[in-house]
């Protein structure tokens, strides 16, 4: 038995790669799991047996550390956000659902903020300053200049990772600079979601020459927050964890109620306002949405 990583499925083969050897195996998938309606990912670790001179056959799926649907990939290890403050000025709301997204779904997440090009230092440091503080890593780039390539080079290595954010933001360009050439539907995905349409995508693991590989799509959109529950966005917010037990309720949401420990600790400066007011705009959208 061979262990390979799932790169690609095409037409019910599944294009296996075996990190020892490099080789990539065109295999098919074990009866069983067409059965149990089990389906193999892209980015799924696997164990494949040889069953003729060019026949593969997946023979087990090992655990998966986590896997997200549309499109539908295995264990990612990090969710690059990239966001900007001009053209487009993205919202630290947007920014904050992609990392309560990345904590959901037990992604390390890694801010890329990009365009620092046009944009005043001075902003560029409070904003860095308030993720530094909650405990994230962020990444300083322009795409365009060339800056900060080799530090997200490095942040890529040894891992799967996908890159997430709005349009228009720098994905492209950004993976373009760490890969010239690279093959990437991610520009291509977003304009189709903007024009309604149905399209089965097919995902691919790629691999990158400075190490790591990434999902050639988006892995989820901001729009995905529907699936939570009020009472466990908390949670998803690092720096609350550790002002909730001040709460005098043990149900306490932090947002009406009295002596609540987050509140207080959002008083004296030890979270951030704008991430207290992503909080409380996240709880109100989950409300309207169960209304609805
Ligand atoms: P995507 O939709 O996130 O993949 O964004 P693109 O990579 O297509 O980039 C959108 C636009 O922003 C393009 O016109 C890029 O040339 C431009 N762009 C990307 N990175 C930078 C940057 O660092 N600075 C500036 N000024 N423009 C950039
Ligand atoms: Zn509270």
């Amino acid at each position: 038995m061979l262990k390979g990583i799932v790169k690609k499925t095409v037409g019910g083969f599944y294009y296996v790669k075996i990190p020892e050897t490099g080789e990539v195996l065109e295999c098919k998938a074990r009866g069983k799991f067409k059965i149990k309606q089990k389906n193999i990912l892209v980015g799924d670790f696997v164990e494949v047996a040889q069953k003729g001179v060019n026949t593969w056959i997946i023979e087990k799926i090992c655990e998966r550390k986590n896997s997200l649907k549309r499109p539908s990939v295995a264990n990612v290890d990090k969710a690059i956000i990239v966001f900007s403050l001009k053209n487009p000025d993205v919202k630290l709301f947007m920014v904050d659902k992609f990392l309560v997204l990345s904590e959901l779904n037990g992604i390390e997440p890694i801010l890329c903020l990009n365009k620092i090009d046009i944009v005043e230092e001075e902003v560029i440091g409070r904003v860095a300053g308030v993720y530094k503080s909650v405990g994230y890593t962020i990444i300083l780039t322009s795409a365009k200049e060339n800056i900060g390539i080799e530090q997200l080079k490095d942040e890529l290595k040894g891992c799967f990772s996908v890159f997430v954010g709005p349009s228009g933001v720098g994905k492209s360009t950004l993976l373009n600079r760490i890969q010239p050439g690279l093959k990437l539907k991610i520009g291509d995905l977003s304009k189709k979601i903007k024009r309604g349409k149905h399209t089965t995508t097919h995902v691919e693991l790629l691999d990158l020459e400075s190490g790591g590989c990434v999902f050639d799509t988006p892995g989820f959109s901001a729009m995905d927050v529907s699936c939570l529950k009020e009472a466990e966005v908390d949670v998803l917010f690092p720096e609350m964890r550790e002002h909730k037990s001040n709460c005098r309720f043990r149900a306490c949401l932090h947002y009406k109620e009295p002596q609540c420990g987050v509140k207080n600790a959002v008083k004296t400066g030890l979270i951030p306002e704008n991430r207290y007011e992503s909080y409380i705009r996240l709880l109100e959208e989950i409300k309207v949405s169960r209304r609805n």
